[in-house]
């Protein structure tokens, strides 16, 4: 199988904790609170690439981890901001949700879309200091960052396809064509992967890419087919190859046809070149029982002698000015958290046992030194005022009871 098409994990940097700390005076225990703010830990940021033609390096990039942010200091100072961690994209390249929802597409060089954003970091206890409250003995736990698993989809972005049956000279006629040929050595499956090339036509470019899998791979099996179709879709103009030696042409013709009506029956209405290729294997005779045959206009070429390829170059970059680039995928640009979950559930295991989980109790939860004892009685605080006791005690909560707080123990006390 061909990479276009990639499930990465994402985790966005750990905000930096915030520090507990004292000013020291003379004659003064502890002379008010000291402790700075964590530093934001650092996004994952796409950033299109026009070099990049594959989701290739993704392989070996399954989980991607930004780095976390500076944990608070005394003196006050804020830990330090961390970098993003910026990864490099194909132009093309869709972003979703596990789910399929879309996140974003990167369509131009420098496009920076945020993937994964860093947690804040958590508050000292200078900033904690309340009139209440002026010398806190906590600080807060910097918050995570995003964590999700992402699918990359990468349709290429060719402006013609080259379709027809094996055999018939895709390839070539696309090698020959193209002036940089990308790096495709690095699949494992080459001869199944599409192939593009960029076109130099005077002092412009088009990008070409040679599909195979409409025929090709029905022998082995599930979807591939489609895949390749999907690549196709995009292409403005496709070339339909036909081996001039091949017995059967309007067959061949007409088979492949089918098979993308199949997938959306407007690709029939795309802008196609018709090239029977091998044009110095067959003579003059055979040309024109051909074009009897086909009765349409048809381009005779030969990869081997490079016959007519100059005419087959500006004749696509003639056709590529008269039909305008259509979007197919709206851009939105910025990447926003859906609330997963209400913010307290009570989850009920027994008479005597209790699970309480939700969105702003993780919250909470994730940003409380669990080993600090006023960091505890503070974070109980917040939970009474999101009304996680009276819940309890609707659900039957009776003193004793365990409630699983994420992975942290306490006993129900009836007050
Ligand atoms: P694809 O399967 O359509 O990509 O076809 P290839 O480009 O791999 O070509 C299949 C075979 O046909 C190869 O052995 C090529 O060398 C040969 N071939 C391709 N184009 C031409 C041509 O114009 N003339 C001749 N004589 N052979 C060709
Ligand atoms: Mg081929």
């Amino acid at each position: 199988m061909f990479v276009d098409q990639i499930k990465i994990e994402v985790t966005g940097g750990r905000g930096g904790n915030g520090m507990c700390s004292y000013r020291r005076e003379k004659y003064v225990e502890f002379g008010g609170p000291w402790g700075g703010n964590g530093g934001k830990g650092g996004d994952i940021v796409f950033l299109g690439d026009s070099g990049m033609t594959t989701l290739y390096p993704f392989r070996f990039m399954r989980h991607i981890k930004a780095k976390s942010g500076g944990d608070g200091m005394s003196k006050g100072k804020t830990g330090r901001s961390s970098d993003d961690t910026i990864i490099k994209v194909p132009l093309g390249t869709i972003v979703k949700y596990e789910n399929g929802d879309l996140i974003g597409e990167i369509k131009t060089p420098g496009e920076t879309l945020i993937v994964a954003r860093g947690g804040k970091g958590g508050r000292g206890n200078i900033s904690l200091s309340t009139h209440k409250n002026p010398t806190p003995d906590y600080a807060e736990k910097g918050d995570p960052g995003d964590h999700m698993i992402i699918e990359l989809e990468l349709k290429v972005l060719a402006d013609v396809g080259f379709i027809g049956f094996p055999s018939v000279g895709k390839s070539s006629l696309v090698a020959s064509l193209s002036n940089a040929k990308t790096k495709i050595a690095d699949y494992p499956f080459t001869t199944l992967s599409p192939q593009l090339g960029m076109v130099l036509a005077g002092e412009e470019t088009y990008a070409i890419a040679d599909l195979p899998g409409l025929i090709e791979e029905a022998h082995l099996g599930a979807g591939l087919g489609i895949q390749f179709l999907k690549h196709l879709a995009r292409c403005r103009v496709f070339v339909h190859v036909i081996d001039g030696t091949d017995e059967t042409p309007l067959e061949k013709y007409e088979k492949i046809r089918f098979e993308l009506s199949q997938y959306d029956p407007k690709l029939l209405e795309r802008e196609e070149v018709i090239v029977i290729n091998k044009s110095d294997m067959i003579d003059e005779k055979t040309k024109k029982a051909l074009k009897m045959t086909f009765k349409k206009d048809v381009l005779f070429t030969s990869a081997i002698t490079q016959d007519a390829l100059l005419t087959l170059k500006f004749l696509l970059l003639d056709k590529l000015h008269q039909i305008p680039v259509t979007e197919e995928v709206q851009t939105k640009k910025v990447y926003t958290l859906e609330p997963l979950e209400e913010d307290v559930v009570i989850t009920k295991v027994n008479d005597q046992h209790f699970k309480v989980t939700g969105k702003a109790l993780y919250e909470l939860y994730m940003r409380t030194d669990m080993s600090n004892d006023e960091a505890i009685k503070r974070l109980t605080r917040q939970m009474r005022a999101l009304g996680v006791d009276e819940l309890l005690k609707k659900n039957g909560a009776t003193d004793g009871a365990t409630v699983e707080l994420f992975d942290f123990v306490f006993e129900y006390v009836e007050r």
